[in-house]
């Protein structure tokens, strides 16, 4: 089955841990389409400030014109008649009816690219990734480099202070490289305060 063949749109995402090109793989899709005369746009939450305010911004400082929401239901006004293309960055940042929507946009014809976190640094699903990746009709799940031991990395480490996070440490997972790190499930580490 190709889902590209479909007279209605669809979902892609590509998810993994931070240092795994999620970005860099979004803006891949996205030079494909302005080869191709498409027309998208860009979307990410408010809540990442990372960088930048109005772009997304890889960690190696390429940046895209992006338009910062609060919400899944705002993207739906800036939709123009001809776009084409609805990208979205950091989806880990929403609540989960960002899943309806995807699934209205696909349903009406639009091609829909996400990326994001899969899972916290606890090692835990972000769960509207995990619902946006079983809706999706096609899911890329990229490694990063574990830091300690350069093997494949899936997970994020979380590092405060040269210490491990906390497992009960909040979830918001917006920050510079210097406090997060990618790592294989060997050397990821959480503490945990009942072990104290
Ligand atoms: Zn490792």
């Amino acid at each position: 089955m190709n889902y590209n063949e479909c007279k209605k749109g669809w979902v892609e995402c590509i998810v993994g841990p931070m240092f795994a090109g999620k970005t860099e793989e979004l803006m891949r899709r996205i030079k494909r389409m302005e080869y191709a005369h498409k027309n998208y746009l860009i979307f990410k939450p408010s809540i990442d400030t990372r960088y930048s305010l109005t772009e997304i911004v890889t960690h190696n400082k390429k940046a895209l014109k992006a338009i910062n929401i609060n919400h899944g239901s705002d993207i739906k006004r800036y939709l123009k008649k001809d776009t084409q293309a609805i990208v979205i960055d950091e989806i880990q940042f929403f609540d989960s009816s960002l899943v309806k929507y995807l699934l209205e946009f696909a349903d009406q014809g639009y091609r829909v690219i996400c990326g994001g976190l899969d899972r916290d640094f606890r090692g835990q699903a972000f769960k509207v990734t995990g619902e946006i990746m079983a809706i999706s009709d096609s899911v890329v799940k990229l490694t990063a480099i574990c830091s300690k031991c350069g093997k494949e990395a899936t997970m994020t480490q979380r590092i405060i202070d040269g210490e491990p996070a906390h497992f009960n440490d909040p979830t918001i997972l917006v920050g510079e490289s210097d406090s997060y790190e990618a790592r294989c499930r060997d050397c990821h580490e959480v503490i945990y305060d009942d072990e104290r």
